[in-house]
């Protein structure tokens, strides 16, 4: 499942820069994967994505959950999202 999939499956539109993804041309990548050779298989395409940034950015700031974004984890950006919040804490 690509990202247009998920969000045509959860009702969402397909920001513009989506379009122009590397994930849009391997409908074979999960990138929603349950396990961590499913993240490093999505995360080796993100890497030769030329809409990474845009597309890390996007769900940092939509709060996504589930998935592969701009080739970072859901974990990881849980942490950063962690250490963001406690950085606006302390200053
Ligand atoms: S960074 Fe990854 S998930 Fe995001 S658009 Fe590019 S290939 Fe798709």
């Amino acid at each position: 499942m690509d990202l247009a999939d998920f969000a045509a499956m959860i009702g969402a539109s397909v920001p513009d820069w989506h379009r122009r993804g590397a994930c849009r041309e391997r409908p074979d990548v999960d990138f929603f994967p349950e396990d961590g050779i499913g993240v490093a298989l999505a995360q080796r395409v993100c890497a030769e994505c030329s809409v990474a940034d845009e597309c890390l950015a996007y769900a940092l700031e939509h709060r996504e959950e589930h998935g592969v974004w701009g080739g970072r984890s859901q974990r990881w950006r849980a942490r950063y999202l962690k250490a963001a919040a406690r950085r606006r804490l302390s200053a």
